[in-house]
């Protein structure tokens, strides 16, 4: 038997979290479910959050778009704000799962959960995501690199919780793509991804590039010396197949059931390539 807490309001949730420390925190349920169920998770209290509608807004302040933990993935997909201003992160949850898990998993969940495959981490690494983590009487802002420590590890402390995501929206004339592997086109776990940024100037030279890795690794994965070596550069295939196969080198994907660690590896040796055929797509000088 669990006891299940369902507060109305963050003072509420408070009040129940420091009368009941031990409880495990709940959102859609769709990853905490399935392990209670396979007992790989065992708790007696559960704390709902499901009803704390302050944890469901999106809104836009100071150049960033800041989004409560508690904000499902139909919600990013529905969000005219989103599309605007973070396509990337939209298009990650497009290919999040199926239409009732999107409806129920939040942003929040797939963070803390911490899975490597997670399809929303790499969009929030190359967008440099911040997050804001509240105690009952602390508040905190860390880059989400400083947050997910390990596969499924997270630097939250005792009583802390993660109330909402920072995200930087990009300067104008900035495209983002994400490109992801798996079994399967729906329903799929991630073999591998990657997510890509690129502003180009009116010729094709890189002005930035950025790129993170998605299931190659413990956690996703940046190589800031690898995205150095665009700047200045024409956008080519040599090039892109030169920080594929760097990127490449310095991953460390793991076989399981889904892949060869070596099948991963050429999946990112080959990424990059995609978005030369997705640049002459959306057109080449900066125009979306
Ligand atoms: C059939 C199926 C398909 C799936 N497909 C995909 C997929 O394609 N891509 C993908 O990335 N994921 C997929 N998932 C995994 C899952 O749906 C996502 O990771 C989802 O975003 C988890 O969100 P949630 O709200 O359901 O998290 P929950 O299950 O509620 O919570 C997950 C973990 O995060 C913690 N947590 C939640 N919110 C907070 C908070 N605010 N503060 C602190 N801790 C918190 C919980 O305690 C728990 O440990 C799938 C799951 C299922 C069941």
């Amino acid at each position: 038997m669990k006891n299940v807490f369902l507060p109305n309001s963050i003072e509420e949730f408070r009040q129940i979290w420091s009368a009941v420390p031990d409880a495990v925190l709940m959102a859609g349920g769709t990853d905490l479910l399935v392990s209670l169920r396979e007992g790989k998770t065992k708790v007696k209290n559960i704390i709902s959050l499901e009803r704390i509608s302050e944890l469901r807004h999106i809104d836009c302040s100071g150049g960033e778009i800041l989004i409560g933990s508690l904000v499902t993935h139909q919600q990013i997909l529905d969000a005219p704000i989103i599309a605007e201003a973070l396509p990337v992160l939209r298009q990650a949850a497009s290919l999040l799962g199926s239409p009732a898990v999107r409806h129920m998993g939040t942003i929040g969940g797939n963070i803390c959960t911490a899975s490597p495959a997670a399809d929303l981490l790499p969009a929030l690494y190359l967008l440099d995501a911040r997050l804001e983590l509240h105690t009952e009487r602390t508040k905190r802002t860390v880059p989400i690199t400083d947050f997910i420590i390990g596969p499924r590890q997270t630097s939250l402390s005792e009583g802390e919780f993660l109330y909402r995501i920072r995200v930087p929206i990009p300067v104008p004339n900035t495209r983002a793509y994400y490109f992801k592997v798996g079994q399967r086109k729906a329903l799929a776990i991630t073999i591998a991804s990657m997510a890509a940024l690129l502003r180009l100037d009116t010729d094709m030279t890189v002005l930035e590039g950025r790129f993170s890795w998605g299931s190659v690794g413990p956690t996703v994965l940046r190589f800031p010396e690898t995205e150095k070596i665009l700047q200045n550069q024409k956008l080519s295939e040599p090039l892109l197949k030169e920080i594929g196969e760097k990127s490449a080198r310095l991953t460390e994907p793991i076989s399981d059931i889904q892949a060869s660690a070596d099948y991963r590896r050429m999946l990112v040796s080959n990424f990059p390539l995609r978005l030369l055929q997705a640049e002459k797509y959306t057109g080449s000088n900066g125009k979306k």
